[in-house]
């Protein structure tokens, strides 16, 4: 069994560069994972940290259940396969493949079983007494597999193995690798720049892009829904067509102006998770639609292109072309406007023609211009939803909410306010009625689509809520954005963080004890993280201030722990949290049921070790 996991790792190198942030992972016994990314975004150091090969700053790697973090490479039972092959040049392939064996001493007749075994899965029995010059390239990179496969190790880890080979090999290999893996039933980890590779061998893919890992996912997740724009152009070839739009509704379709003025009317239903702000015509965002999914037609349909190349690949032709179809020259100002269409039809298409296209709706992708972020997602992270302040309460969606207190003080002298409220601030209740029209399984969860006027709410709900039927909600107003004229009230973050110190205690010779000193308290670190603070920062970690963060709702106010001083308290009908000063700093707590506390009043709270992170204030990475 041979599990990874990878928790929270960063690498800082020496000299301040942040190669990999935060790189969260679990990997299956005998999955298949591929990191892949453009030149440079971290995916050889991740490799070489799960090797061994490299210092991990922060982050705990467990392979198995063992934390392997600090642990020699040699002992992590893993084997490493380079591009370069990094073949002995004077031993034969038989001796290359036995090196490795004969250095553990494993038995020579053993040792004859294992390499005879490895070259009969790789198909170089034939070549056991060649030396690696006379082979070809394929054939060395078949003796460095060798060498690992004999080593029987628990995870493979490949850095471009099929780089230096050519197109038709390269392609050969790829399905020889992905044999390979089945034969052999263990865990592989694959570095590749290229998408392709990617795409046919991982069973899943890491997308990385500067150090930070995009999306994880199946390779057709990745092609259907891709998470960024990033990812979407990055998966697939030819790339992705973007183009910058703005959408209207209209009843039940959406007109989509493109860059050349042109505006095509698609299906609303395909745009029905995507934020009604998008939807008034202004709001920049970016249409994204693969090369596959144009199709080209003899009638008109209000889109045009102008071809530009025709490249013929016999069973499809990829056609290369400018939006508008204006005989104009084309500049760079009209870079915008350049499309792919990728095509097995039987139209014939020529350099200069005027051709009409129609996209295929439900294979439309849309992103937020600045952030590149999809705004069709699978679970919608926000509803937008118009309110009105009426006395007490606020009146939505057909029904009214009661203000609690908290957001009572607040919204005093509002009348309008919009909401932004995500799918998890919806919950069985009594104050609204909305009929729910679909439910949809999203992996393990149920996302309800509430019919409202013309347009849908999101609410996630319970397995059990029927299609047709109507159901009362409520909603939980510290998970949402309120926003009215002058005002923005934040949901409140489900974490809080304070500052302090980080102390050693010896408890005897061999015996030491670490501690978080919160406002002169302190909290055993009851997980061993001190060793890792250590490593991270030497003995300049005693004289440091760490940022410790917390799960409020781990945060117990009760007798004793860390003293705060209670400045108000927010009321918010279901819960009620205590905003509380911590030294200088100031946090909010949950106020237990019963307990009442007025400003000034001195309280306490308990935090136990293990439910404490400790951040790095300066390079602001989580060291555990
Ligand atoms: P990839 O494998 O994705 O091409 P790498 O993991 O090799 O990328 O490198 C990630 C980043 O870290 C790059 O910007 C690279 O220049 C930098 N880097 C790699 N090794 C070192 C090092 N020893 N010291 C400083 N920076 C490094």
């Amino acid at each position: 069994m041979a599990e990874l996991k990878l928790n929270h790792i960063y690498k800082v190198y020496d000299n301040g560069h942040k190669a990999v942030n935060d790189f969260c992972i679990d990997i299956k016994d005998k999955e298949f994972i591929v990191f892949v990314g453009p030149s440079g975004c971290g995916k050889s150091t991740t490799l070489r940290m799960i090797a061994g090969l490299e210092k991990i700053t922060s982050g705990d790697l467990f392979i198995g259940d063992t934390l392997v973090n600090d642990m020699e490479p040699k002992d992590r039972d893993i084997a490493m396969v380079f591009q370069n092959y990094a073949l002995y040049p004077h031993m034969t392939v038989y001796e290359n493949m036995a090196f490795g064996l004969r250095n553990r001493r494993v038995p020579e007749d053993q040792i004859k079983e294992k390499v005879l075994e490895a070259a009969r899965i790789l198909d170089i029995t034939d070549y056991l007494d060649r030396k690696p010059k006379a082979m070809s390239g394929g054939q060395r990179q078949r003796v460095a597999l060798g060498r690992a496969i004999v080593r029987d190790p628990k995870v493979f880890l490949l850095d471009e193995p099929l780089s230096n080979l050519d197109a038709k090999l390269r392609a050969q290999m790829r399905t020889e690798i992905t044999k390979l893996h089945k034969k052999l039933q263990t865990t592989f980890i694959y570095v590749t720049h290229d998408q392709v590779e990617a795409m046919t061998m991982g069973t899943r893919i890491v997308v990385m892009k500067l150090g930070y890992v995009q999306q994880i996912d199946t390779p057709m997740n990745l092609y259907n829904k891709p998470y960024n724009k990033f990812v979407a152009g990055f998966i697939g070839t030819p790339q992705m067509n973007f183009f910058d739009v703005t959408l209207l509704r209209e009843k039940d379709t959406v007109k989509v102006s493109l860059p050349d003025g042109s505006k095509i009317a698609l299906p609303y239903e395909y745009f029905a998770k995507v934020h009604s702000s998008y939807l008034a015509g202004e709001k920049p965002a970016i249409l994204g639609i693969r090369p596959d999914h144009i199709l080209i037609s003899k009638q008109e349909t209000g889109l045009k292109c102008r071809v530009t190349a025709v490249e013929q690949l016999g069973n499809e032709s990829i056609i290369y072309g400018h939006l508008g179809g204006q005989n104009e020259e084309f500049t760079m100002k009209d870079e915008g406007k350049s499309i792919i269409i990728k095509t097995t039809q039987d139209t014939v298409v020529q350099f200069d023609d005027v051709i009409n296209l129609s996209i295929r709706p439900e294979k439309i992708h849309l992103f937020d211009k600045e952030s590149e972020v999809t705004l069709i997602q699978d679970i919608p992270e926000y509803n937008f939803v118009d309110s009105e302040v009426k006395g007490n309460e606020l009146a939505l969606l057909d029904g009214k909410i009661a203000l609690p207190q908290a957001i009572l003080d607040q919204v005093s002298g509002q009348k309008a306010l919009s909401l932004e409220v995500p799918p998890h601030a919806i919950v069985k209740g009594n104050s609204l009625k909305l009929k729910v029209a679909k439910v949809e399984k999203i992996g393990e969860q149920h996302l309800a689509h509430l019919a409202y006027k013309d347009h849908f709410i999101f609410a996630l709900v319970e397995k059990g809520v029927k299609e047709g039927d109507s159901y009362g909600f409520d909603i939980l107003l510290d998970k949402v954005k309120i926003i009215g004229e002058n005002l923005q009230v934040e949901p409140l973050k489900e974490k809080e963080n304070l500052s302090g110190k980080f102390i050693k205690k010896d408890i005897s010779r061999t015996e030491v004890e670490f501690y978080y000193v919160i406002n002169e308290e302190r909290i055993h670190d009851s997980v061993g993280n001190g060793f890792k603070i250590n490593s991270v920062d030497g003995n300049e970690c005693y004289k440091k201030t760490y940022r410790y963060v917390f799960e409020r709702s781990k945060a117990v106010v009760g007798d004793s722990g860390i003293k705060a001083i209670a400045d108000k308290i927010l009321d918010y009908g279901y819960i009620r949290y205590v905003v509380a000063k911590v030294g200088e700093e100031e946090i909010m707590l949950i106020l237990p049921e019963g307990m009442e506390a007025n400003p000034g009043d001195e309280i306490h709270f308990a935090l136990n070790g293990e439910d404490v992170e400790v951040w790095e204030p300066k390079n602001d990475f989580r060291i555990c």
